[in-house]
């Protein structure tokens, strides 16, 4: 399996070489045979190549099996003209990775201050609110005048279809429970559409359990009981929302992990940002890089048929949860190594399970 590697900004660089570490334990244990390619992108490329991602970079994407995106100061990029291209979003839509799969769980040895719960946010990727990718050229966000601006939402049949499907195939391989998330009451058109091709495509799994929640009050539900949910499937810009809370309350942001799949491609990355609050510091959590990169290779063994790769990911959401629970982690979550100490640990473990 080829994977390109980003590093990204921020903490970006410390994460992913930690990650880049248990990628090659991981391929050794398993015997994957993972080739890395190391490459660049956000404020390093821009400043070697003028821009943040290159047309040639996603040709290498496109030709390799996965792509390792490490956080990027996305509020940096203002400027596509200036090449300050938002990476996240231009892998996604050249790309069409249309679900992004975002686990949140506790792990025993640390404190579940809501109790123990174990969920997975669906957020569908590829349009809503975005503004960056939801035309085909230029962006939905316009100024009208001055002090007027207007910014389009875009919902579609295919969209909700294709996220729908994801969803409710994940649930059977869990507790068959999905959970819409929405905001009908106020979006009637387009979040009804999303609401009603939900049920439709849950037609298709008589076993699986439906419920549905207003996204302003599903804040209050997951904050009460997370424990109530197993797979929760939203539209764009609520699944980011939802999905920082759901990882924090599991413990950390620093334990989201994440996975944008498509029918073609998909690309690990956590679910945060750059935090260029610790960058440098050797205090980030590279947890949620390690355990997207443990997704990126469960997809490739889910749709190459290949047990290896799912044996990889199990071992790596194990030794994660075995580490936690030893403390061998960075202290968001109550450990007292660094980032790289962390991931030493972590290779210790995976190679003498
Ligand atoms: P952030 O997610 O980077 O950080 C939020 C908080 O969580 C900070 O206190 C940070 O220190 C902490 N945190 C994040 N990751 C952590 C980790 N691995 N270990 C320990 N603590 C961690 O959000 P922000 O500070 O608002 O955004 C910073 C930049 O990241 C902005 O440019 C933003 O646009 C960008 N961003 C990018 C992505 C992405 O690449 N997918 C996602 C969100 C934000």
């Amino acid at each position: 399996m080829k994977i390109i590697v980003l590093p990204g900004d921020g903490i970006g660089p410390e994460t992913m070489a930690t990650t880049v570490e248990v990628l090659e334990a991981v391929s050794r244990r398993f015997d994957l045979g993972l080739e890395l390619i190391h490459d660049i992108a956000g404020h390093e490329s821009l400043k070697r190549h003028g821009s943040t991602v290159t047309p040639a970079l996603l040709e290498k994407v496109r030709a390799a099996d996965g792509l390792m995106l490490g956080p990027m100061a996305t509020y940096d990029f203002k400027d596509e003209a200036r090449g300050e291209i938002n990476p996240s979003k231009f892998f996604r839509k050249s790309l069409d990775l249309y679900a992004n799969i975002r686990p949140a769980r506790t792990y025993p040895g640390m404190p579940a201050r809501l109790g123990e719960f174990d969920l997975v946010v669906v957020r569908e990727n590829t349009e809503g609110f975005y503004a960056d990718r939801n035309i085909e050229s230029g962006s939905s966000e316009m100024l009208i005048t001055p002090d007027v601006v207007i910014s389009l939402r875009r919902i579609t049949r295919l969209c909700c279809e294709r996220i729908a499907r994801s969803a409710f195939e994940l649930a059977m391989t869990r507790d068959k429970h999905v959970s819409i998330v929405h905001k009908a009451n106020v979006l009637k058109i387009a979040d009804g559409m999303f609401i009603d091709i939900c049920h439709e495509v849950g037609q298709e799994f008589r076993e699986v359990r439906v419920d549905d929640f207003i996204v302003d009050a599903m804040m209050a539900h997951v904050v009460r009981a997370p424990q109530r949910f197993d797979v929760i499937v939203t539209t764009n810009m609520f699944g980011d929302i939802l999905s920082d809370l759901t990882a924090e309350l599991s413990g950390s942001l620093g334990l989201g992990g994440s996975l944008n799949a498509g029918s073609e491609h998909a690309m690990g990355q956590a679910a945060h940002g750059s935090a260029p609050d610790i960058a440098g510091q050797n205090i980030a959590n590279p947890f949620s890089l390690i355990l997207s990169a443990g997704m990126l290779l469960g997809w490739y063994g889910q749709r190459k048929g290949l047990q290896s790769f799912l044996d990889a990911n199990a071992a790596i959401e194990k030794t994660a949860a075995a580490a936690v629970a030893a403390h061998e982690a960075t202290r968001d979550v109550g450990g007292t190594l660094g980032t790289r100490e962390t991931g030493a640990a972590f290779v210790a473990r995976l190679l003498s399970a």
